[in-house]
């Protein structure tokens, strides 16, 4: 299977989606396989200004669509989930091929995608605002949601596909247009994407919808791309998911212009394992969370606080699971670790790895492996290293395979730690004791955006709202009542009667 053509079977997906082949190549972005290191496509970097000039024709896309009525615009988004159902084989192969994830992953980001339409089609029938009590006679006082303009949407590489559905499934039924921003890293999966969009608006079309020109619009290109989108005027919500570092180069921006801004940004994600903890459920739990996806998503599991009772039945098992994962081409059935994603993160992890050694942690795993697969492909073991406190690299987050393992005796003291970081997206607790579940998730308990209990921090499902406080950014997207975001409030007051009282009992007799 590592002798697979990965370009030609990218060439071969994207051509069959309608994508033409000039625009795989001779650009200048060359986008690589972490699978096996090789070059996929060289696409082309639209210019500051042609960008700028596609998010004014989002614009005008917009002026017309918000003009449809909601449960029609939901149809559109209907009609994109049941084409995301008829190529989630292909799309999710793309995934699998451009980032790495293995195979039930990549299919499962399509999966997500499909979810998050599924609801929008519902939501796109509610968008409720309220009717509000008036001390006024004769007068109704309401609140109405409206639509707000072009989301500009920046997504990171882990999540190359599913980021851009879950805010432009809410935006299109909110009535917005979208213009997107990939990841440099993955481009071809957002083609690929637009491609399958396209799809769905000719359908909509020949079925009698309205649907405008640049409805979506995806633009490749690296940082300076997304700043044009994040300085256009025309764009008053900018959802940003990535680091952290990115997100402070873009929140002050916006803000600078009024802008909103959902960020969506780095976690550093932890698990108490509680004396009660049933400790197989545990053992699977924690595995996936911290070496699935290659510790590459936001919400892997990286610090784990395990109490003293149990620590010496549950590490010595995590350590032998860690020594035993399958780890390999991800495209291969049995594969649980795939490769990260460039040299850039292996050098990243192995940095971290120094730190927590020179901090006194005792390292198990870590190094390169599989080799074979190629000289730019870079598969690790995943790490587990035990450290006596919380320290140095462990307050960091590092996007990569690495599981920081701490004892601790008093749950207190380990609720504390679990929110002494900057980061505070995502958080789980294994216990049987209803008292320690209960203030896990109660005011006292974790500070992130997320707490679980009884499965691991990392995944979530879209029918919650999806976001983290602190240096996570405070954004929220996907499910609940997310889609305020994305619209605009405004605040009616209708006199029906022939008298004007003032609010306040203010009189102004003219
Ligand atoms: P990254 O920050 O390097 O890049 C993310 C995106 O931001 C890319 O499209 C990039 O081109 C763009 N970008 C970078 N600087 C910019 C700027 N100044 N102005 C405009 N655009 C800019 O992140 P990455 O390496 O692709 O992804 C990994 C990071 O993303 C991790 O920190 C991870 O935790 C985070 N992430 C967070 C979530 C979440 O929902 N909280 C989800 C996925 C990934």
């Amino acid at each position: 299977m590592s002798n697979t053509n990965l370009p030609a079977e990218v060439s071969r997906i994207l051509t069959g989606l309608g994508v033409s082949a000039d625009a795989l190549s001779g650009g200048s972005l060359a986008v690589t396989s972490p699978v096996d290191g090789s070059t996929i496509a060289k696409l082309k970097v639209i210019s500051a200004d042609d960008a700028s000039r596609s998010i004014d024709a989002g614009h005008a896309a917009f002026l017309q669509w918000r003009l449809v009525p909601a449960p029609k615009r939901g149809e559109l988004v209907r009609l994109l989930g049941e084409e995301l159902r008829a190529h989630k084989d292909d799309l999710g192969r793309l995934v699998s091929i451009e980032v790495g994830k293995i195979t039930s992953e990549g299919l499962g980001e399509v999966q997500e995608m499909i979810d998050i339409c599924d609801f929008a089609v519902g939501l796109s029938r509610q968008l409720y605002g309220l009717t509000i009590a008036t001390e006024r006679g004769e007068h109704r006082m309401m609140e109405t949601w409206h639509p707000l303009g072009v989301t500009g949407i920046i997504s990171a590489f882990n999540f190359p596909v599913a980021v851009w559905c879950w805010n432009a499934a809410l935006a299109l039924v909110c009535g917005n247009a979208v213009v997107w921003k990939p990841s440099e890293k993955t481009p071809v999966t957002a083609l690929a994407t637009q491609a399958i969009f396209e799809k769905a608006v000719r359908r909509y079309v020949a079925a009698g919808g309205v649907a405008p020109d640049n409805l979506s619009t995806v633009l490749i290109g690296e940082r300076a791309i997304g700043e044009v989108l994040v300085d256009h005027p025309k764009v008053p919500l900018v959802s940003a998911t990535g680091s952290t570092v990115m997100g402070r180069a873009v929140g002050p921006r916006l803000a600078a212009r009024f802008a909103r801004a959902i960020l969506e940004l780095g976690g550093n994600n932890a698990a108490i394992v509680g004396p009660t903890a049933d400790l197989d459920l545990t053992l699977r739990g924690v595995a996936f969370a911290a070496m699935g996806t290659a510790g590459q998503r936001c919400t892997s599991l990286r610090r784990l606080f395990v109490h003293d009772s149990v620590y010496d039945t549950l590490v010595p098992r995590l350590i032998k699971a860690y020594g035993s994962v399958t780890i390999g081409n991800p495209l291969e059935a049995g594969t649980l670790v795939g490769p990260l994603i460039d040299a850039r993160a292996y050098q990243g992890m192995q940095k971290a790895l120094e730190a927590a050694k020179a901090a006194g942690g005792t390292v198990h795993g870590g190094m390169r492996v599989r080799e074979e697969l190629g000289d730019d492909a870079f598969y690790v073991r995943p790490a587990l290293v035990e450290m006596s406190d919380q320290t140095g690299p462990v307050k960091e987050e590092t996007f990569a395979p690495i599981l920081y393992v701490m004892r601790y005796s008093d749950f207190d003291t380990a609720l504390a730690l679990n929110n002494d970081v900057p980061q505070g997206l995502s958080s789980s607790i294994f216990t049987n004791d209803l008292r320690e579940a209960e203030a896990f998730v109660s005011d006292r308990g974790s500070d992130c955006g997320i707490a679980n209990v009884n499965i691991g921090p990392s995944g979530a499902e879209i029918g919650g709202a999806f976001g983290g406080e602190k240096e996570t950014g405070g954004g929220r997207e996907s499910g609940s009542d997310a889609w305020k975001a994305y619209m605009r409030r405004a605040t009616n007051t209708v006199n029906f009667g022939r008298s004007l009282p003032l609010a306040q009992g203010v009189k102004f007799d003219v």
